[in-house]
């Protein structure tokens, strides 16, 4: 089976979250499973390096005199990077510029992005040699435009491979002025609420949900949640008319990155089976921070993008009462200028107990998983969430409320003498219900018997994508099996 994977990001080369953690672990894991599988990402600033990568050729699309040019890596030619430099080649991230504002051409950008995948699919680019997929895998509104215009070949009597689109996160819906279809050069017959329209606005993402033969998402729960009003961002109608063709699947770790027991990232390492070089970490990781260097300090910390959904303004709110206890809070992120101010404050406020570093750091995100007691993730809603993973295969038991991907992966321990459990969750998303699910951690943190039966039982789970990958090859076969391939 030949599958191809078309992204806006892909770890270690580019990443904003956990898509890009999701497309490089998964194609690597269904390539071990014996798929046939080509992965496309732009070619963003640093990484990977020039001299790393071999052109396979140049791709012209139609409506424009813009070419891109693919490349492979040397060392894993499945992995192909889209080389666009007007496009690509930017300061900032993939998505904003480095004030956080959202790149003005992100239209033009993904469109390119999307086309440049339709040419190959549909076997446009001589140089590759005939490789066409059976099968389309999307990721998120970035790449939604692909299944649509796939459509729009089919309707002109062109044979077309099976789309899959996986929905990351419904709130990123990329919407544009309508205007938009005009420069993309896309029909205005499709924009209308059954097609590619969302309230008055183009929408990629719509795109992706309308013409995509199967839909996945990132949790069975969120799967759900996105079906009704509360959850649904104003596309639960659709999804529940598509709700036959939508299936959750809960995404895996990489537990050759993610590995207590060997990671480079760490002064020490550990495992269920000893966990004294977790304590090693966690001194470490104090005194790296400026942070009191009190092992009986119950050091709390949180990673994450610093917007409204990940709830850290319900964190923020609790500091100053936390800080009157045995509590230390570091915190790494970035995001919305008001939250990073308001931690930065806060942290300025309690020298010695309270970190907050504003930055993307890969390396140290690893030295808090391994160095903190307990992770807090109070989403207000979590597609999936792979920080909660993380911090159970690193010994420090995850706080979180109860939604998503996160009520899929957590059971709360109760006040711990059941032995049952491998974190808190609370509900509903406030700072009140936080605030007791912190509480019922530290009074079991104080009992370090329990705590650590605790941390063993979550560090004993497998949350690996050997776990979860085959559901995507059942999902890829079954799209055979009932015939959607047929004409191809
Ligand atoms: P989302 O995709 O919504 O941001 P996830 O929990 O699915 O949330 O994935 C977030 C990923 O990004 C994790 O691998 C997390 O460690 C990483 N991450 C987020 N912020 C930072 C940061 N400031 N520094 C390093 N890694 C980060």
């Amino acid at each position: 089976m030949r599958v191809f994977f078309v992204a806006s990001e892909m770890a270690p080369f580019s990443k904003t979250g956990g898509l890009g953690d999701v497309t490089a672990a998964l194609p690597a894991i269904l390539r071990a499973l014996g798929t046939d599988i080509r992965i496309l990402v732009p070619l963003y600033p640093d990484r990977p390096r020039m001299e790393d990568l071999r052109k396979l050729c140049t791709v012209h699309i139609p409506f424009s005199t813009t070419t891109g040019e693919l490349w492979s890596l040397y060392d894993q030619p499945y992995i192909w990077f889209l080389r666009q430099p007007e496009y690509f080649h930017r300061p900032g991230g993939p998505y904003q510029d480095p004030r956080g504002q959202d790149w003005r051409d992100n239209a033009e950008r993904f469109a390119f992005l999307n086309r440049v995948a339709v040419e190959i699919v549909q076997g446009r680019v001589a140089e590759l040699d005939g490789w066409r997929p059976d099968i389309v895998h999307l990721h998120d509104w970035q790449t939604g435009l692909v299944p649509y215009l796939l459509a729009l070949e089919e309707k002109v009597g062109a044979n077309r491979p099976a789309t899959v689109f996986t929905i990351h996160n419904l709130a990123y819906q990329g919407r544009f002025a309508p205007e938009m279809l005009r420069r993309l050069h896309l029909p205005e017959e499709d924009f209308h609420p059954g097609g590619t329209e969302l309230y008055g606005s183009f929408s990629f993402l719509k795109a992706g949900l309308v013409y995509a033969d199967r839909l996945t998402t990132v949790s069975p729960r969120y799967a759900h949640e996105i079906q009704t009003p509360e959850s649904g961002m104003g596309l639960d109608g659709l999804l529940r008319t598509r709700s036959g063709d939508l299936t959750g699947i809960l995404n895996g770790i990489d537990t050759t990155i993610w590995n207590p027991g060997a990671d480079p990232s760490l002064p020490a390492h550990f495992n269920s089976g000893s966990l004294t070089g977790k304590s090693a970490c966690k001194t470490h990781l104090q005194s790296l921070l400026g942070l009191d260097t009190d092992h009986g300090m119950f050091l709390l910390g949180m990673i994450s993008r610093l917007v409204e959904q990940k709830g850290c303004d319900l964190v923020l709110q609790l500091m100053p009462e936390l800080m009157r206890r045995r509590i230390q809070m570091v915190i790494l992120g970035t995001g919305d200028r008001h939250l990073e101010q308001w931690a930065q404050e806060l942290a300025a406020r309690y020298p010695g107990r309270m970190v907050a570093k504003i930055a993307f750091d890969e390396c140290l995100s690893h030295q808090i998983e391994a160095g903190i007691d307990a992770f807090l993730m109070p989403s207000r809603f979590e597609p999936c969430g792979l920080n909660q993973m993380y911090s159970l295969r690193y010994g420090s038991p995850p706080i979180v409320h109860e939604t998503g991907g996160l009520a899929d992966t957590i059971q709360d321990a109760g006040d711990g003498s059941r032995d049952q459990g491998n974190g808190f969750i609370f509900r509903p998303a406030t700072a009140d219900a936080l605030r007791n699910a912190i509480d019922r951690a530290e009074s079991i943190f104080v009992q370090p018997e329990q705590w650590q039966r605790l941390q063993r039982r979550g560090m004993a789970e497998d949350y690996s994508w050997q776990q979860t990958a085959q559901q995507y090859i059942t999902l890829y076969r079954s799209i055979f099996l009932n015939g959607s391939l047929e004409k191809y």
